[in-house]
């Protein structure tokens, strides 16, 4: 790409070399705000589309745009998908043999580069400094500029030298972006990389895409392989607290038969790379991981996120179901919330040995249980935990598509709350239970507690109903679970009057089933009906292709693109090119094998006319009320060749154009003869060539159009 963009409108490079329809909420702004020269501080959730904030200026600008990343592996899928859309990117960085990064360096200095990718430590070193002093650089983009700061979860001392950016080119925009939410964080990237004054462009962290469900813990392992038989086909990430967790899933899926493997720090670097590698090429669907997993996965199609144990905060959960759904179609975010889990998470943070950072992430860990046990819109509850106050409920969690119904529960909670009481407020809620529905076990027995005035008073209701209660009745602070010795209840102040019936209680009702997992079998992505069959049969092929060019398949075309293919069926190259996410480029090396297969799965009385331009519906409008192709050229003033080609592209598409209206059965069976002569098909001039020369090169075209 030799800067021609430069004349062009962002718009018009966002069409034609993105292939995007339009842009996405503030990139528009952050990119004209560079264009003009200035600097920018972007702070938006992962899946945003901050990449394009920096890829599309860099060629609207002259010179080369810098661009720092952390990671080796990312870096490279970005300048590969650059590159696919026939952008001129390169990597430079210790990957790198010592010919390559001489060949890199001569495109540099020969002007031949848009965009190049460096490792900090690389692009602060004197000698590549002096290199960019002579050249014109288009701006520098600090990517995952969280790891300039201490406060951030990823600190990288390498990245500490940026700061010294601002002032080496004063001249050159810098653009730093992040998806780190919290504010001392913020302000320190901006202290430090020099950008203070910098406008700053604040997302929303909502993710309307991620459905947030959550499952009460029964039997953990069933609960995933249920979920996952709902997920064929359809990559995802299953995080579990520890290591010997980990490898015992995954174990259990491999045995399970699902494509599965494990990820964690315990593990040799090399396994780790070859699963990363795996999941991100599509030939490998389910990681089981810690928290470890993450930072270098850049899958824009990993389907779901499952929460196997309790995360410790909201900033995690936060930050790990975000890896779902990049690509902005629907995914799911499955946590098995089990009780037990919070007394596991407690006393790990509670073994740290500073006081005050255990008191801190105890709170912490307080918010994750307020959001598993919420009875509102989980959406409201991660958003308002972010300071985002959104006005409505969301429409796309578990309570908002399934609400909880309430009912009365006065009487039942003064039985619970009375039963702890007799029971010494020694006991934690099995017992209770026991006690509540009249158990005969030994324990009881031993205890004498069958002579309690509450033993059995709650026969009525089911082990299952009473848990439910009860743990409302922790969540809503009637009772305190001493979650450190053995999760004693206890009463509070506020039970009193309820205790003495002064006050009436609303629960919400007990679930019968662990709340279904997710609902599944999607033929919808996002607003899309699509076609399934289409859509395995184009990721096959984006598959092969990928594999071929050894690429990630999402390098080649992304789902959300793929999804569009096999919705809208487009046959000609014109349609090909209206689908969001095919480019110029895109088209002219992938496009023809794409259709290919689209024209030979897509039904033609299934393929509607929605897809198709102004210009070709008002062809059809005119053509159906009558219309010749030369009435019809006259009416528009287009010329008779050009509806005729427009009428070819209808039938292509599946319209109701009837070829008997457009040319004689003479010529028809003419043409047809002559194409079965040449084995089906051929060139046009060797078709013409067979025929009497009445016939058109336009006939022959809508013929042939007719029999494909
Ligand atoms: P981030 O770096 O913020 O996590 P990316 O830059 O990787 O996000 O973008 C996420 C996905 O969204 C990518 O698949 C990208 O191609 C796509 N995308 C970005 N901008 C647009 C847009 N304007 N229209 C459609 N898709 C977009
Ligand atoms: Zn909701």
């Amino acid at each position: 790409m030799d800067k021609q963009a430069t004349q062009n409108s962002p718009l018009a490079t966002l069409h034609s070399v993105f292939g995007f329809r339009s842009f996405r909420p503030l990139q528009e702004q952050i990119i004209n705000g560079l264009i003009g020269g200035g600097d920018a501080f972007v702070l938006m959730p992962t899946g945003g589309g901050k990449s394009l904030c920096y890829q599309l200026p860099a060629l609207h600008r002259p010179g080369v745009a810098i661009v720092v990343s952390p990671l080796i592996s990312l870096m490279k899928d970005q300048v590969d998908s650059l590159r696919a859309n026939g952008v001129a990117a390169a990597l430079y960085n210790s990957s790198l043999g010592e010919s390559e990064s001489r060949q890199v360096l001569a495109e540099l200095h020969g002007g031949k580069l848009d965009l190049l990718y460096v490792a900090p430590e690389r692009l602060m070193s004197e000698a590549f400094l002096a290199r960019l002093a002579e050249l014109p650089v288009a701006l520098f983009a600090v990517d995952e500029a969280h790891c300039v700061s201490q406060w951030g979860h990823d600190f990288r001392p390498e990245y500490v030298q940026l700061g010294r950016l601002r002032q080496l080119f004063p001249q050159v925009p810098l653009i730093a972006m992040t998806a780190t939410a919290d504010r001392q964080t913020r302000e320190d990237i901006r202290q430090r990389l020099g950008l203070l004054k910098a406008p700053c462009y604040v997302a929303g962290f909502d993710r309307p895409n991620i459905r947030y469900t959550v499952v009460e813990k029964q039997k953990p392992f069933n609960q995933l392989q249920l979920f996952l038989a709902g997920h064929r086909d359809e990559a995802g990430i299953v995080y579990a607290l520890s290591r010997k967790r980990v490898e015992e899933v995954a174990g259990r899926l491999q045995q399970a038969g699902f494509s599965a493997a494990a990820y964690h720090a315990g593990l040799p670097d090399a396994e780790r790379r070859r699963v990363q590698d795996a999941f991100q090429r599509d030939d490998l669907r389910i990681v089981v991981a810690t928290v470890a997993f993450g930072m270098g996965i850049d899958k824009p199609n990993v389907r779901f996120v499952v929460h196997y144990d309790l995360p410790k905060n909201i900033e995690s959960y936060y930050q790990e179901t975000g890896r779902a759904g990049r690509d902005g179609l629907p995914a799911e975010a499955l946590l098995l919330f089990g009780y037990g889990d919070i007394a596991v998470v407690r006393s790990l943070i509670e073994s740290g040995s500073n006081q005050e950072q255990n008191r801190i992430e105890l709170q912490k860990l307080n918010a994750m249980t307020g959001f598993a046990e919420a009875s509102t819109c989980r959406r409201r509850v991660l958003l308002g935990y972010f300071g985002e106050r959104p006005a409505e409920d969301c429409g796309n969690c578990d309570l908002c598509l399934d609400p909880p119904q309430r009912f009365d529960a006065t009487d039942a909670a003064r039985k619970a709350l009375s039963c702890v009481y007799r029971v010494g407020e020694r006991f934690g809620i099995g017992h209770v239970i026991d006690v509540l529905r009249g158990s005969q076990n030994q324990r009881i027995g031993e205890l004498k507690h069958d002579r309690l005035s509450t033993y059995g008073i709650g026969r009525d209701l089911s082990q299952h109903d009473w848990g439910s209660i009860i743990r409302q009745l922790v969540h809503l602070g009637y009772l305190e679970q001493d979650l450190a010795s053995y999760g004693v209840l206890r009463l509070t102040a506020a039970a009193r009057p309820l205790l003495r019936g002064e006050q009436q209680l609303e629960l919400a009702r007990p679930r019968v089933k662990a709340a279904a997992p997710a609902k599944t079998a999607k033929k919808r992505r996002g607003e899309l009906d699509y076609d399934e069959g289409i859509f395995q049969a184009l990721r096959v092929l984006r598959k092969r292709l990928a594999d071929t060019e050894q690429v990630p398949p999402f390098v080649v075309f992304s789902d959300a693109t793929l999804a569009e293919m096999s919705a809208y069926c487009p046959t000609s190259e014109a349609a090909l090119l209206r689908i969001n996410g095919v480019g110029e480029r895109k088209l002219e090396r992938y496009g023809a094998q794409f259709l290919a297969v689209i024209r030979g799965m897509a039904p033609k009385q299934a393929q509607g006319t929605d897809d198709l331009s102004d210009t070709l519906r008002e062809t059809l409008r005119l053509y159906g009320e009558g219309l010749d192709i030369e009435a019809i050229a006259a009416g528009r003033g287009l010329t008779a060749t050009t509806v005729s080609g427009h009428l070819e592209e209808l039938i292509k598409a599946g319209a109701a154009v009837e070829l008997g209206r457009l040319v004689t059965a003479e010529k028809i069976a003419q043409i047809e003869a002559r194409l079965v002569a040449l084995g089906g098909d051929g060139p046009l001039k060797a078709i013409k060539e067979g025929v009497p020369d009445t016939i058109s090169y336009e006939e022959i075209r809508l013929v042939r159009a007719a029999k494909s």
